[in-house]
């Protein structure tokens, strides 16, 4: 590995740590004194992904890493984000431990991380790998979302949110308790 700066190739490790699958080191370069931090995977057994028209592909981190920054584009969330959904996946993959797995799989992962993060993002990215041809499917899918939004929202019975809907339901029973 070679310096960006200077070019020069001897670093030093000067910290190491686990993470997900693999190890993450801090170096340092020893004639500019310049910090780099380098990841060390296991690379196991090659997985292909199946696409659509049956043809096998790599899998390529790479390929899902620009797919993922793509949909997430100046959308507000932290550095290190989308490396991190990567990460999971990646580390899903590994998991699963298949020769091959079909490139819908991998995109209902990305799918299911997305919407825990932004919704946008999520929309964005449904809508190429889903290939979205008319507005009406897109609409679906959306209409699929705030369903379920509502669905985990928190059940009927608690403290309304805002204090001006409590106190008129309390001045509507007043005023019906003194007729
Ligand atoms: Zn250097």
């Amino acid at each position: 590995m070679n310096c960006p700066h200077c070019n020069y190739h001897d670093s030093r490790v000067i910290d190491s740590r686990d993470v997900n699958d693999g190890i993450r080191r801090r170096r340092q370069f020893l004639s500019c004194g310049s910090r780099f931090t380098t990841y060390e995977r296991l690379h196991s057994a090659v997985l292909f992904v199946i696409k659509k028209d049956e043809r096998r592909e790599e899998f390529s981190r790479d390929k899902l890493l620009v797919g993922i920054r793509k949909a997430c584009d100046k959308r507000p969330l932290p550095t290190g984000t989308v490396d991190k959904l990567v990460d999971n996946i990646e580390a899903e993959l590994n998991r699963l431990s298949k020769p091959e797995i079909p490139s819908a799989a991998i995109g209902d992962m990305v799918m299911e991380g997305l919407k825990n993060l932004d919704y946008i993002a999520y929309i964005r990215f449904a809508s190429v790998y889903r290939e979205f041809t008319d507005i009406t499917k897109l609409k679906q899918e959306v209409d699929t979302l705030v369903s379920n939004k509502e669905t985990t929202s928190p059940p009927a019975g608690q403290l309304p949110l805002l204090p001006a809907e409590a106190s008129g339901t309390v001045a509507k029973r007043r005023q019906r308790s003194q007729r």
